[in-house]
């Protein structure tokens, strides 16, 4: 029953296997997906509660699957002006823990306590420690997170309080990830960057977009992207609609990162063919978007591959700019993590170099339809 309703392939070689409690890698070492087919019954789907669970059919669990679910989803996309362009925002930091991650962790969550599994790892001091402690505590699922010895963030106190144990690893982010990796010979890694039923739980951002536009897809989307969890969620929710007829076409992939660490934008700027990001990469700046600083993305070249394919770019801010668009939103009366304030510099950033075109006479004034979205809580980062 389990292994009949989706399978595993490997994003780097192409092999294909069964779904397993402990398999979160290929043996060729690359990260793995999901074959699936997604339906979308719009009738039935129009007719039920606003969550994303609304989206059953397109997300890959037996139909008799355990879901752990606080009712998340459906957030609000809200219309903001930007230099004279209205882009479309979803306010995806109204999470339960304050952060997209839940999208990611509901579903994940959901498929580990199918397959019966009552114990999980996790490696991350931040939003994606959150969520996967916080439905493994609604599922009854026992949960350690390995978090560097150093870290001390409000992020920390919130895992704690959802009772999940901290693994405090000395050394960096690293030295972390190894560790956790260690401990997934024996354990099951609920990991949001290796496992793929995260990244089918952050696809249903897109099918929320497509719906709240009526049934349309953007021209463009503008993301942010560090380990790429919403950014490789957003193109599979795309394609599964594509691919079921919903919508005609795909948007553009616009993924935003800090200048301060920026790996994806160097590979993706250094050629027109290259997806590898230098595994040398540890430039690593300070930055306040601490979100997305990530100097060695697992998923790196299927985030590049994903990014071209669209037709998009990457864009680098600054830490000016950054803060310049914190400010800017808190004045739209939004409370955001310095992070998110990334993504919203990113689409300044964008609609400017627009605008700029429409001057010179380059592109037409036109109609194109931008969605961006404010993936963390201001809440998350009090006296930071
Ligand atoms: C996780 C996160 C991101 C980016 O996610 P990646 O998976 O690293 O690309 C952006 N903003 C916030 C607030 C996050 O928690
Ligand atoms: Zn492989």
């Amino acid at each position: 029953m389990q292994n009949s309703y989706a399978t595993l392939s490997c994003t780097h070689c192409g092999r294909v296997m069964p779904i397993a409690p402990r398999r979160w890698q290929c043996v060729c070492g690359g990260p793995l997906d999901l074959l699936f087919d997604a339906r979308f019954p719009l009738d039935e789907i129009a007719r039920r509660r606003p969550t994303l669970w609304r989206y059953r059919e397109a997300i890959p669990l037996p139909a008799d699957a355990r879901i752990v679910s606080v009712d998340e989803g459906f957030t609000p996309l809200l219309a903001l002006d930007f230099a004279g362009h209205r882009v479309w925002v979803k306010q995806d930091q109204l999470f339960s823990t304050g952060s997209y991650k839940d999208r990611g962790a509901s579903v994940l969550i959901s498929h580990i306590a199918t397959m019966g599994i009552d114990r999980v790892i996790e490696d991350s001091s931040g939003n994606a420690g959150c969520a996967i402690a916080a439905y493994c505590a609604r599922a009854g699922i026992a949960c350690e997170i390995y978090v560097p010895a150093d870290t001390s963030t409000p992020k920390i106190a919130q895992i704690q309080a959802y009772g999940a144990r901290l693994r405090k690893i000395s050394g960096n982010r690293q030295d972390t990830a190894r560790a956790a990796r260690q401990a997934a010979q024996t354990t099951c890694y609920a990991s949001h960057v290796w496992n793929p039923f995260f990244f089918h739980g952050t696809k249903t951002w897109a099918y929320e977009v497509c719906e709240q536009l009526g049934w349309h897809a953007p021209d463009t989307v503008i993301l942010p992207v560090g380990n790429g969890t919403l950014l490789l969620g957003a193109a599979i929710g795309f394609k599964d609609l594509q691919r079921a007829g919903v919508i005609d076409r795909l948007p553009r992939l616009i993924g935003v990162q800090a200048q301060a660490c920026a790996p994806l934008y160097r590979a993706f700027t250094a050629g027109p063919t290259g997806t590898e990001v230098p595994n040398a990469y540890t430039e690593k700046k300070p930055t306040v978007a601490e979100g997305i600083a990530i100097a060695d993305p697992a998923r790196g070249p299927q985030i590049v591959r994903a990014v071209r394919e669209s037709g998009g770019y990457f864009i680098a801010v600054d830490e000016a700019e950054i803060l310049a668009s914190w400010q800017w939103v808190g004045k739209q009366g939004l409370y955001i993590e310095p992070t998110s304030a990334a993504t919203m510099a990113g689409v300044f950033r964008y609609v400017r170099e627009k605008n700029a075109q429409v001057a010179r006479n380059v592109v037409a004034r036109n109609q194109e339809l931008i969605v961006s979205t404010i993936t963390g809580h201001g809440l998350k980062n009090i006296g930071h």
